[in-house]
């Protein structure tokens, strides 16, 4: 026996439940089917920190999912040669754990009518009229929002992310030392990793950091102990006593599969969207879960077209330059050099942010302000 619905979303992370409050704002009443291989409240490996461009597209759905004691107003960056630059932002940022962060808006697309699933999927098939979900539940349209190592993306023929496209983190929950300022940090490593590499410390609202260390999958030589022994460097401050650590991958926006083929729109993770400057997907899995609940709401056979050409409009520039720009992030001349022209400029602090944790891309003049700190690297003190 088969279940019809009006829509099937596999996955309840940011992704899966953005896009179900989306497609239940659209078409209030619809039929979306949620589905989740974890029940409700599961963790998730990851830094915990909440962009204010996350919070904002949330709230313009009506979904509050963050509270005040977890607000985190001030980001700090270090670079590997000392300097750092420290700004409060424009709108703040919030550190919520993910089971509870995941769990309030997987809550949010329930109350507005989705119905959860514990299950996990394991076949997808589409012929020229709807998508079935291992036989049992059918729908015109499905979004695979399933993760890092979706099993939709496979399903439809679409190959995951290559090393160099990867990144790889570790993270736990470590006590706050006494008197440290409650900031957002990201700390940028000194050795050549071919791309993403830092360690970050975030303050939760109950007394903990979470902490951690990430860096290119196709660096990586000696696996988890590696990673623990660059954050346990980088985070001298911090006693990791007891304290337990988990991995898990980032597949980079630099490398990504078609963002849907037929009947089956991919987001977040599924999709590859993960900002390669600084390691943030919960906002890309959102904007692109809310863009892919849309247009599956409205016109189940144009959904694919339609998703395509709006997470291009929203994402396009930015992928194609930080794809160019990736490389760079390499070079511990180019690090010390934005940390400086952060100092002289809060305009560049802020489109540097604007870049690492929303949609946007580096203007023309950001460039040439950031060749001139460059090559005034000579005569820098720090
Ligand atoms: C260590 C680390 C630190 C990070 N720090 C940050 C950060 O501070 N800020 C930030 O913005 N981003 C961060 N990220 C990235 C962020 O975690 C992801 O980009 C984000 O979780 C993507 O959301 P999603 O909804 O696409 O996928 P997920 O959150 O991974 O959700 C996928 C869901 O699909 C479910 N699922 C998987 N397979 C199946 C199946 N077969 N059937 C049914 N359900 C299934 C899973 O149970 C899960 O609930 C970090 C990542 C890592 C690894």
């Amino acid at each position: 026996v088969t279940t019809d619905w009006d829509l099937i979303v596999v996955g309840a992370g940011p992704a899966g439940s953005a896009a179900a409050i989306a497609a239940l704002t659209e078409r209030p009443g619809a039929r979306v089917l949620l589905l989740d291989r974890a029940p409700l409240g599961r963790d998730k490996v990851c830094g915990d920190g909440i962009a204010p461009h996350t919070v904002a597209a949330l709230e313009a759905l009506g979904v509050r999912a963050v509270e005040p004691p977890e607000v985190v107003p001030t980001v700090r960056l270090s670079a590997p040669g000392g300097g750092s630059s420290s700004a409060a932002t424009g709108d703040p940022g919030y550190v919520v754990p993910r089971a509870q962060f995941d769990e309030r808006l997987a809550r949010a697309a329930i109350e507005r009518g989705a119905v959860f699933e514990e299950r996990r999927v394991a076949s997808v098939a589409q012929d020229a009229e709807g998508v079935s979900v291992d036989g049992r539940d059918r729908a015109p349209a499905l979004i695979a929002a399933d993760g890092a190592n979706s099993v939709v993306r496979r399903a439809i023929g679409q190959g995951h992310n290559s090393k160099r496209a990867l990144a790889v983190a570790v993270r736990g929950y470590a006590p706050t030392p006494a008197g440290m300022p409650r900031e957002l940090e990201i700390r940028w490593d000194s050795r050549r990793s071919g791309g993403l590499c830092y360690a970050w410390s975030f303050p939760t609202a109950e007394g903990t950091s979470n902490v951690g260390y990430g860096m290119s999958s196709a660096a990586l030589t000696n696996g988890r102990a590696e990673l623990e022994q660059r954050m346990r460097l980088l985070l001298a401050e911090f006693d990791f006593d007891g304290v337990a650590l988990s991995g898990h991958t980032l597949p980079l926006s630099i490398d990504r599969p078609k963002p849907a083929v037929g009947r089956v729109l991919l987001t977040g993770d599924a999709a590859s969207l993960i900002n390669p400057l600084t390691g943030e997907g919960i906002y890309s899995a959102v904007a692109s879960g809310i863009m892919a609940g849309r247009a599956a709401a409205t016109d189940a056979a144009g959904a694919g077209a339609r998703y395509g050409r709006e997470l291009a409009a929203a994402f396009g520039r930015q992928h194609r330059q930080l794809k160019l720009v990736y490389p760079l992030v390499d070079s511990r001349a180019v690090l010390d050099a934005v940390i400086r022209a952060c100092n002289a400029d809060r305009g560049t602090f802020d489109r540097l942010l604007d870049v690492g944790l929303g949609e946007s891309a580096f203007r023309m003049r950001d460039m040439a302000t950031l060749a001139k700190f460059l090559a005034r690297r000579g005569l820098a003190v720090n």
